[in-house]
């Protein structure tokens, strides 16, 4: 049976995610996003039973076929760069961690119209400047917050990052922490609703917590190595 370890591997990530709140002092509520890429329905059927109702794709057509083949109610998160031209699928999701340029707000905001919802969205800023991570420089976060105050098809929920792979404890606690930051500025520019913080992967996902996450996106320790 696949995923037979679930329960007791997440018994011990819900474990170490209190630790890692209480040390951290920020008082936030964490949740986890399953993130099932690559694995196939059964993956969401088997979080699903484990009472994780967040599942996290990176890829839209992935992501849909999934929805398609899964019968439990789940949020699905869009926690992928996205691309314009899959805006209209992407108010499918429940929340899109990945809005990281005005033009893909615009679009977002138009695809959200024409289906009359208000879409849920995270700000993505690439706090380490690394050129191969999708994201909004920490200097245009307060720009694009400017923007999206204008799209009232869209709701700002908070920002999200991805921190660098392997990277030592200091340069994550900085990524985590700006990105907290730019949280902060969302809240700033009006956004009231910017509460979350999505950041943390298997690798770093109690720093993260530590740092404030809300939300930690976890593939790997939950569901096993991908084979990508
Ligand atoms: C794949 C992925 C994750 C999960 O990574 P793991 O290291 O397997 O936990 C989290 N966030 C994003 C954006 C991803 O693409």
């Amino acid at each position: 049976m696949p995923f037979h370890g679930l329960p007791g591997r997440l018994s011990e990530i819900r474990d170490r995610i209190e630790a890692a709140r209480a040390r951290g002092g920020h008082g936030q509520d964490v949740r986890i996003v399953a993130v099932t890429k690559t694995h196939g329905p059964d993956a969401v059927a088997a979080a699903a039973a484990c009472g994780l109702g967040d599942v996290g794709e990176n890829k839209v057509q992935e992501a849909l076929d999934k929805m398609a083949a899964v019968t439990v109610p789940v949020r699905w998160h869009l926690i992928g760069h996205l691309q314009r031209n899959k805006a209209k699928a992407a108010t499918r999701f429940a929340l899109v961690h990945g809005l990281d340029s005005v033009r893909l707000a615009d679009a977002l905001a138009r695809a959200a119209t024409e289906a009359g919802t208000v879409l849920d969205v995270l700000v993505q800023v690439n706090v380490s400047g690394e050129a191969s991570k999708s994201g909004v420089a920490p200097a245009e976060v307060a720009p694009l917050a400017a923007h999206l105050a204008t799209l009232p098809a869209l709701r700002v929920r908070g920002a999200m990052t991805m921190a660098p792979y392997d990277a030592p404890e200091g340069v994550l606690r900085a990524c985590f922490a700006g990105t907290r930051a730019a949280r902060a500025t969302l809240v700033a520019e009006g956004h009231e609703h910017a509460q979350a913080l999505s950041m943390g992967m298997s690798g770093d996902y109690e720093i993260a917590v530590e740092e404030g996450a809300t939300l930690v996106r976890l593939g790997t320790i939950l569901f096993g190595t991908r084979g990508e």
